[in-house]
């Protein structure tokens, strides 16, 4: 996603007549796609990752570290040909924007093309660090001796929602009302400027009838008290919401109440073509037992909203944050006593009305199959279908689609447009085919599971000029290096080539409702070196599904259904890396890098080095400020920001990389600088 166009977005009440029209339309889009798109082949294997930041204020004589949401502009000078387009140009990256006003994201402009095991896609992120940074020093000349602004790749920011923790201070930004969230923690100014984030966030809490809530569980340590205690239970601004937290909030759980709670995370994803339209629904369904592992292997979120957390990862915090569902559909009652059980439902579709198991921010529903491995009993767990449009995809004059290719529209399509513009109401059905496509992505984008599968976006399109059959990987943790950050995206590059060229090899199946307990497990602390999950036991059986429970080192390095040995060493040997084993690349004249990518994966995996979420909670419970009450202090927080900047430049003077890292690793880095 580019910048976004503006427009005038209309509130929940007076978009929800149009919810059909969009997906109708939307659906209309989709079919032409699949007429002109699917006999598409040999599309390159084209690819690239999207890294998201936050812009951090440290105050060194202070010793603060703040959100900031002071230096937002930098998007539009990045963007701006006056200013720093050209930069991004020339360096091949490309800079968007995200829900938190103190966020950026970047990919590489135009996308990799395959891997051959070189330094491009970390000397990449590193050029989008590096330019960024720079800008923000310029923009902030003034106070260079004890402050500087740095983007900085944390998952979730220690203190997001606690005191003082953005670069406006606290008497500015609570002496007014914060209509659109109506946050007791979350200060509209902390949202994108840009009119679809606000109107987004009031309008899933409109249609829900109530604002989000969020319970994660809380670290419990020797004098962690037994409430939440930063909840103003008083707070007299909104008659409604205000009273939500009594009811909403429980004993030794984290309480959150807003979409910039998870929006505010930060994540890596990856996107893949795959040469044709069958080739990437078997890719989609051989990622999706991939995504609940990888999402452990990269946790990197022990803490929300000053506290400690008792798991490791954002993913539940977003699910929640961006959960629309009305309390009918969540099969619960309201909070308040009062309130509707349909929410902002309109009363016309009462009776349509379906309980929705999960929300709209989920692990992946369905396997797409197409393929001879597939047979639809794998697909096992409750997933409402919208029936009206799973007829419109089975019939019709465009493109008839296959049960299981509609079946998963059918899913994506029970779920409510949230923002619409006013000026795509109106349009030529057979000329403004960018608005048709509009209310397709409206649906398509804010369905935001695990995986996405993406069709070609340009319906005349039908060769390699435009993006054709694609797969997003989205479970992934931000890392705080782009030493990390590449080694996933390569790792999971390897994967995505290595299943596109077995095809006929390798079956990925496992009963769906064994994933969506493995995306449970993946949540829990320590989960990496603790917790055991569904893993398929052979993947060269055409017709079993059998599984086991397996520790992560046992997925990673089992001999038979590892990962290393059933994906990575495979496509290595057959790209001509090494003759055997991925250890080999580590006598590689030019080949080293890859080996301490996959190096780092793979004691992750084992446990022989700490996963980042284990890291960072280690530092806290380890600080000289730390009371043992599971609290998150704003000196704590500085500490752990620096920390995190140290790691970012792979600087090791306080031992620490040594500690993250394991020495080996570190001397390989210490000799081996990506000079840009
Ligand atoms: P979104 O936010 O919708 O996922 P972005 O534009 O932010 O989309 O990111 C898309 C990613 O896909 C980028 O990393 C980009 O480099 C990559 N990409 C662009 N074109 C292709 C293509 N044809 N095939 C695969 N990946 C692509
Ligand atoms: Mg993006
Ligand atoms: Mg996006
Ligand atoms: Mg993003
Ligand atoms: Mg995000
Ligand atoms: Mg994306």
């Amino acid at each position: 996603m580019g910048l976004l166009a503006l427009g005038t977005p209309l509130s929940w009440d007076d978009s929800k007549k149009y919810n059909d029209f969009i997906r109708i339309n939307g659906i209309k889009h989709l079919l032409s796609v699949f007429h002109n798109c699917s006999n598409r082949t040999n599309d390159p294997l084209l690819w690239g990752d999207e890294v998201e930041y936050m812009i951090v204020k440290f105050n060194y004589s202070d010793k603060t570290a703040k959100l900031d949401i002071s230096n937002d502009n930098i998007l539009n000078l990045l963007n701006d040909e006056k200013n720093y387009l050209n930069d991004c140009n020339e360096r091949n990256i490309h800079f968007h924007p995200e829900y938190g006003r103190f966020m950026l994201e970047a990919t590489p402009l135009s996308p990799y093309f395959n891997y051959n095991g070189d330094n491009y896609i970390e000397f990449n992120m590193i050029q989008r660090r590096i330019l960024a940074d720079n800008i923000l020093k310029d923009l902030n000349a003034d106070d260079v001796k004890t402050q500087s602004h740095k983007l900085v790749t944390i998952t979730s920011f220690p203190r997001l929602g606690s005191k003082n923790f953005t670069t406006v201070d606290d008497s500015q930004l609570w002496n007014h009302k914060n209509n659109y969230s109506r946050s007791l923690f979350l200060p509209d100014e902390i949202i994108n400027r840009h009119i679809r984030f606000p109107t987004l966030t009031a309008n899933i809490r409109s249609r829900r009838g109530e604002k989000v809530a969020i319970n994660i569980p809380m670290y419990q340590d020797l004098k962690t008290p037994k409430m939440d205690d930063t909840i103003d239970f008083n707070r007299n601004w909104f008659q409604n919401e205000d009273k939500e937290a009594e009811f909403a909030s429980m004993e030794k759980f984290i309480y959150m109440d807003s979409m910039g709670f998870g929006m505010g995370c930060s994540c890596l994803q990856l996107t893949f073509q795959a040469p044709s339209l069958p080739m990437s629904r078997y890719l989609y369904d051989s990622l999706i037992n991939l995504c609940p592992v990888m999402l452990s292997v990269s946790s990197a979120a022990p803490f929300f909203k000053g506290w400690l957390a008792d798991q490791d990862v954002r993913w539940n915090v977003i699910s929640g944050s961006t959960d629309d569902r009305a309390p009918y559909e969540r099969n619960v009652p309201s909070l308040l006593k009062n309130s509707n059980q349909y929410g902002g439902i309109d009363p016309k579709e009462f009776e349509n009305t379906k309980h929705l198991p999960k929300a709209r921010y989920s692990t992946v529903d369905l396997f797409l199959g197409g393929n001879d491995f597939f047979n639809r009993s794998y697909n096992d767990t409750n997933v409402p279908l919208n029936d009206t449009i799973l007829e419109q995809l089975l019939e019709n004059d465009t493109y008839p689609m296959d049960y299981d290719m509609a079946k998963h529209f059918a899913h994506l399509f029970i779920r409510d447009p949230l923002v619409i513009f006013e000026e795509n109401l109106t349009f030529d059905e057979n000329k403004d085919f960018d608005v048709l496509q509009n209310h397709f992505e409206n649906i398509q984008s804010t369905n935001w599971q695990t995986l996405r599968f993406k069709p070609p976006t340009d319906r005349f399109s039908t060769d390699s000029s435009s993006p054709g059959w694609r797969v997003e990987f989205r479970p992934l943790e931000v890392q705080l290096s782009d030493f990390e950050n590449a080694a996933y995206s390569v790792f999971i590059y390897l994967l995505a080539e290595s299943i596109l060229k077995s095809s006929n090899k390798l079956n990925p199946y496992i009963q769906m409702s064994k994933v969506w307990e493995n995306m449970d497990l993946a949540h829990k602390r320590d989960s990496t070196s603790t917790e055991k999950f569904h893993w398929k036991d052979s993947f060269e059986d055409s017709i079993s599904t059998t599984s086991s429970l397996y520790s992560i080192d046992e997925i990673f390095h089992n001999k038979d259904n590892g990962i290393f040995n059933v994906y990575i060493n495979p496509i290595l040997i057959k790209k001509g890396f090494v003759e055997s084993d991925w250890k080999e690349l580590k006598y590689s004249e030019d080949k080293q890098r890859l080996y301490y990518y996959l190096k780092l994966i793979s004691d992750r995996s084992s446990g022989k080095i700490p996963t980042t979420a284990r890291y960072m909670r280690d530092f806290v419970l380890r600080h000289p400020d730390y009371k043992q009450d599971s609290k998150i202090s704003e000196l704590i927080n500085y500490d752990l920001l620096m920390m995190c900047d140290r790691i970012a430049s792979l600087d090791d003077s306080n031992g620490e990389l040594s500690s993250y890292f394991g020495t080996e690793l570190v001397d390989y880095l210490q000799n081996n600088k990506i000079v840009v």
